[in-house]
């Protein structure tokens, strides 16, 4: 069962001519390691903020778990909070004033989760990301690639069906990058969340992902394994 599925989706902003995505279809099986490879400006954000909920679409349907989120035929909407979905930019934007146990329990303190349960959630995600030891620092004395655990971990504390990642490693320096490639890999073996990752970087998503999808111009050119995708020079 695909876990999303994208079908004739389109997006034109106001004031463009042009659709910034191009009745796109894609299905992204449940568990899934899939890439979004293209240049800047193909659409690949637009894509994400849209599975989100925090960008409307202009045609075509959107469904998470065989349930429609999005459809502009059949008028429905399902807002952001009840898609079960994480989303991590590029800049994670941890709050500063709170500790790093803070900022990983925070999603589970607005949702109203019994106290228990956030502690035993939150001290296993923490485990799980190896940034347990870390639990009292505030994000200022943090490293970078810490701190982009400590973003994963806020995400996946709220156990999201789907991960959302627009180029988490962008801002991170060569040798980080591999390391949180890597890590990663483990992340997902270890949750088995679907992850849907934005990139325009060929090699990292060869080297990430179980599925590639080639985007440019708002369509997909081509969607298969790492070792079937070609892109031309
Ligand atoms: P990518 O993530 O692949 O870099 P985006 O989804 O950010 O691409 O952008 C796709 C296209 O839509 C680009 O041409 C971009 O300029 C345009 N675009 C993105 N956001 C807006 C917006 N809010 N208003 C108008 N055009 C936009
Ligand atoms: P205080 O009340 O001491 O200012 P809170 O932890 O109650 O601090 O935060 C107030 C609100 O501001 C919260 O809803 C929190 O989500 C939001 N907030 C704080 N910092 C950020 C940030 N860097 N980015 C986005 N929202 C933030």
């Amino acid at each position: 069962m695909p876990a999303i599925k994208l079908t004739n989706l389109t997006k034109t902003y106001a004031n463009t001519s042009k659709p910034a995505v191009n009745h796109l279809n894609l299905e992204v099986n449940d568990g899934e390691f899939l890439c979004l490879l293209g240049p800047s400006g193909c659409g690949k954000t637009t894509i994400l903020r849209m599975i989100a909920g925090i960008e409307t679409i202009s045609a075509g349907e959107i469904t998470i778990d065989n349930t429609p989120v999005d459809s502009v035929e059949k008028g429905c909407f399902v807002p952001p909070e009840q898609r079960h979905i994480g989303l991590v930019f590029q800049s994670y934007a941890l709050w500063p004033h709170m500790t790093v146990l803070e900022n990983v329990s925070f999603g589970l303190k607005i949702k109203k989760v019994p106290m228990a349960e956030q502690q035993r959630r939150t001290q296993d995600v923490m485990e799980k990301l190896h940034i347990a030891q870390l639990a009292s620092r505030y994000p200022a004395q943090l490293s970078g690639g810490q701190q982009q655990r400590v973003a994963l971990a806020r995400m996946l504390v709220l156990n999201p069906k789907v991960l959302l990642l627009d180029e988490p490693l962008s801002n991170l320096d060569a040798a980080l990058r591999l390391e949180m490639r890597s890590e990663l890999r483990r992340i997902h073996k270890a949750f088995g969340t679907t992850i849907i990752f934005v990139s325009h970087d060929q090699w990292e998503a060869m080297t990430l992902a179980s599925t590639i999808a080639v985007m440019s111009d708002g369509q997909l050119q081509q969607v298969g394994p790492p070792n079937e995708i070609y892109t031309k020079p």
